[in-house]
């Protein structure tokens, strides 16, 4: 769902919220970006959030900016899992291990579902797609030659 208005009112409409509630949530994010604080959310506290940021400003400033001209754009943001931290010790065979280190019979792993193939670091694109393939690809070879049955 989304919405695009000259008038946060009609965008409100648009999306099904409060009429007054967004001009109000648009005016108080507006106050805090000014002050580059974000009381609610933080934005811009953290080197992660200014690293992503537009770098030619300073400090939180390359996370906030006032929404203070037309037209208005609203998108639907939905939760999604970029990885893990933590997770199931599989073998190079995708084999998923139990706590002594031994392989459990029948059971493969690959992608979110298992420890990170790369340990503790996200390299960079690809650092999560490509081992999750690789890894479903070894699982599904490994369960088919019934490695550990
Ligand atoms: C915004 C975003 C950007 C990303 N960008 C990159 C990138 O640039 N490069 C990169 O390498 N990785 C990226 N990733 C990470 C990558 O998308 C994930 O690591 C990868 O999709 C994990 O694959 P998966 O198969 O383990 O899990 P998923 O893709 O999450 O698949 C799990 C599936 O299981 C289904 N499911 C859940 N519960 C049940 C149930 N009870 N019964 C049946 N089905 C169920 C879900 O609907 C889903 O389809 C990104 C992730 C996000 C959210």
């Amino acid at each position: 769902m989304g919405g695009a208005s000259d008038s946060l009112e009609e965008l409100a409409a648009q999306i099904g919220v409060d009429a007054k509630n967004l001009p109000a949530t648009v005016n108080r994010f507006n106050k805090l970006a000014e002050q580059l604080d974000d009381q609610d959310f933080g934005r811009g506290k953290t080197d992660y959030d200014r690293f992503y940021g537009d770098r030619s400003r300073e400090g939180a400033g390359a996370t906030l900016g006032d929404l203070a001209k037309a037209p208005y754009y609203a998108v639907e943001i939905r939760m999604g899992a970029l990885g893990t931290n933590g997770g199931a010790k599989t073998s190079a065979q995708a084999q998923i291990m139990d706590v002594d280190g031994e392989p459990i019979a029948g059971l493969f792993g690959a992608g979110n579902v298992i420890s990170a193939p790369t340990g503790s670091v996200y390299a960079g694109a690809g650092g999560t797609l490509g081992p999750a393939l690789t890894f479903g690809y070894i699982a599904g070879r490994a369960a088919a030659r019934r490695v550990n049955r």
